[in-house]
């Protein structure tokens, strides 16, 4: 399997093999892969002549430092992984300098206000962090068509602003959230929490189930108490956020219409640990 740890070496292997109808299926991680990294990685290798995968911990998308250091890494683990699927497969593992030449900091970004709702709000600068280094993954890799989990469903609308604003020539697919058996959202985060706190953490999914039947008779409002409940009593939870939001703008609900799509997005604290989820309601 090829991996590459440097983007000059990256680009003279995709350059050499790039031809008119060749197509590039691209992966953006942070590595410590799970079953939902490689179920994107499955749907890119279905539909594309070749696949690349990045594995980069972005220091610009960190707000909090103690969260990046914590951040597993786990390069061999997820190259096996990889492997296991296909060996195929194209591995993209920089360096920050690779990626940052030496100033790392972020590019400020207009995502015409999708980036000042929930993980914007709680995580300063963090989208400035995400479209920077997807910008520059995408100008590095040059994908046809680039794969992104709808477990980061505020992310996945800015990166398809991203591409809309910045004229970038590539696809955004959007993959459906994979799951533990009790319903947690698979997450690189999950590794650090002990079994007991994982099983217990199946409380997120259930709630943002329950809260997707109230919303079905119940106001915005209503649905939003009833979660703010559920996590009021158990010390081990901490609820940052709950919120109802349009699908294409972010906007909380106030009032429901029949002509919007809405959504239910979570952040919550496992003993320091930040876990999101997601519904379409
Ligand atoms: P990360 O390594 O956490 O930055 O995630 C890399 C990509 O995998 C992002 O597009 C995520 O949305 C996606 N992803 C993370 N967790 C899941 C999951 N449980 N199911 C599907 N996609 C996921």
């Amino acid at each position: 399997m090829l991996i590459f740890y440097n983007k000059a070496d990256l680009n003279i292997y995709l350059n050499a093999s790039r031809s008119n109808n060749s197509t590039i299926g691209f992966v953006p991680t942070m590595g410590a892969l799970h079953e939902g990294h490689l179920s994107l990685l499955r749907e890119s290798i279905k539909n594309n002549l070749q696949t690349v995968i990045s594995i980069f911990v972005n220091p610009t998308q960190f707000n909090n430092p103690e969260d990046l250091a914590k951040y597993p890494r786990t390069l061999d683990n997820d190259v096996e992984k990889i492997k296991s699927i296909s060996d195929k497969i194209i591995v993209y593992a920089p360096t920050v300098d690779d990626i940052y030449d030496g100033n790392t900091k972020s590019t400020h970004y207009n995502f015409d206000g999708l980036e000042h709702q929930m993980e914007g709000k709680f995580r300063q600068g963090h989208f400035d962090g995400v479209g920077t280094v997807v910008k520059r993954l995408f100008d590095i890799v040059k994908p046809t068509n680039a794969y992104f989990g709808e477990k980061d469903f505020q992310q996945l609308q800015i990166v398809k602003k991203l591409v809309e604003k910045e004229k970038i020539k590539v696809n955004i697919i959007g993959c459906t959230i994979f799951r533990e058996q009790n319903g947690l959202a698979m997450s690189s985060r999950n590794e650090r929490l002990t079994n007991l706190q994982r099983e217990k953490a199946e409380i997120i999914y259930k709630t943002i189930n329950k809260a997707k039947q109230l919303f079905g008779t119940k106001s915005a409002k209503e649905v939003i108490e009833f979660v703010t409940g559920q996590f009021k009593n158990d010390s081990l939870f901490e609820l940052e956020y709950f919120e109802i939001a349009d699908e294409a703008t972010l906007l909380p609900c106030i009032r429901k219409s029949k002509n919007k799509k809405y959504r239910a997005f979570i952040a919550v604290f496992v003993n320091k640990i930040r876990l999101i989820d997601t519904i379409s309601l």
